[in-house]
């Protein structure tokens, strides 16, 4: 990711082999094999940022994604590459004494951040979302179902409440089916990889590092003045959920499903910390990172407190919320976990509402095998 790649744009050779990889390995692994025909994956040449579903009145669903934010994606890792705190240029040591290079590391965050976005217009299709959606609110029109344009036509706060769940849910699944494929992706990039007692923990952060920064940018901004959709939840809420969801992967024995939801089991000493462990090394890490890139991007972050690194004790309410979901508990501080937590409460609810339209048992299947 030199300054040379960045101007012909070589980045975008990536593009047809993530979109092969998604098409070919991940979808198969989930889903009949009609998937082949039914979904199509489509990259499209034009320079607005956006992607989204369109359907086809034959049952066939095309996922898009522009150029325009291929482009955004890769910038942003660039922007990680760049960064001069002490997080980034460990995280980057520690896959040179593995022999993987600096480009290596960060095309696996970019082709993370291209998954995630992938993924996630899929989970829209499989959770039913967009079917439930077509059904009963938009009956014979065909809108596209974009996350980076709102038809704010509807004030309908049931509504609202189920275009945030339905964007939650799309994240939290996209990155918890990802982080089974970890290998596989390293083996898409021709990257070879020692074994080690901290690899997972590098190569999850590495792919946490593009699944928060594909988030961020769904919404382009991070401040809630700037945050103008009511259809989309705060890139913070986001963030959160997809901790939570980290933590449904790495600690899988700690939760157990109930109506179509998890709920955490009572954790032994050992057990706790050693999840402890491993959510610093990966999450928190790829988190404290994620700050310094958005404030490099000139993104109000909001994650740390500013001059976070000569005041180690001092905390946000959006870190103390993290913290909360990876000890399995209801993050309550920010208004940012407040959300989180009342659309959780509706959760059952929606489940009802899905439930004819959805394709894919999805929380299950992203419990580890
Ligand atoms: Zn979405």
């Amino acid at each position: 990711m030199n300054q040379e790649a960045k101007d012909d744009r070589g980045y975008l050779d990536m593009v047809p082999e993530v979109f092969g990889f998604v098409q070919h390995l991940i979808l198969p692994s989930i889903c009949d094999g009609n998937a082949d025909a039914r979904i199509l994956f489509q990259f499209e040449q034009s320079r607005k940022y956006n992607a989204g579903v369109r359907w086809h009145p034959g049952g066939q669903y095309q996922i898009y994604v522009n150029e325009g934010m291929v482009d955004k994606l890769y910038e942003f890792c660039n922007i990680y590459g760049g960064l001069e705190s002490s997080f980034m240029r460990q995280h980057l040591e520690e896959f040179e004494a593995q022999g993987v290079s600096f480009d290596q590391a960060l095309g696996v965050s970019f082709t993370a951040g291209l998954i995630q976005v992938l993924m996630h217009e899929y989970f829209h299709v499989a959770a039913g979302h967009v079917g439930y959606l077509r059904e009963v609110y938009w009956q014979d029109d065909e809108p596209e179902f974009c996350f980076s344009e709102s038809d704010a036509s509807e004030d309908d706060p049931v509504y609202l409440a189920f275009r945030k769940m339905a964007e939650l849910e799309a994240d939290g699944a996209a990155t918890a089916l990802m982080l089974q494929f970890a290998e596989d992706i390293l083996e898409g990039l021709d990257i070879s990889f020692a074994s080690g007692e901290t690899r997972q923990d590098l190569l999850h952060r590495a792919i946490l590092l593009g699944c928060f920064g594909a988030v961020c940018l769904i919404n382009g901004l991070f401040e809630k003045s700037v945050h103008a959709s009511e259809e989309y939840p705060f890139p913070a809420t986001r963030l959160i959920n997809l901790c939570s969801s980290y933590f449904r992967v790495v600690a899988p024995d700690l939760v157990r499903w109930k109506d179509g939801d998890y709920k955490v089991r009572h954790v032994e000493d050992d057990d706790a910390s050693e999840i402890t462990d491993v959510m610093q090394a990966s999450v928190s890490r790829a988190l404290f990172i994620l700050h310094d890139a958005l404030e490099a991007h000139g993104t109000k972050s909001e994650l740390l407190v500013e001059g976070w690194m000569d005041r180690p004790d001092e905390t946000t309410d959006f870190m103390h919320d993290v913290l909360m979901v990876l000890g399995g508990s209801t993050p309550s501080k920010s208004v940012h976990g407040r959300e989180l937590s009342a659309l959780s409460e509706l959760h059952a609810d929606m489940m009802r509402k899905l439930a004819p339209h959805r394709e894919l048992d999805l929380w299950p299947m992203t419990e580890n095998g």
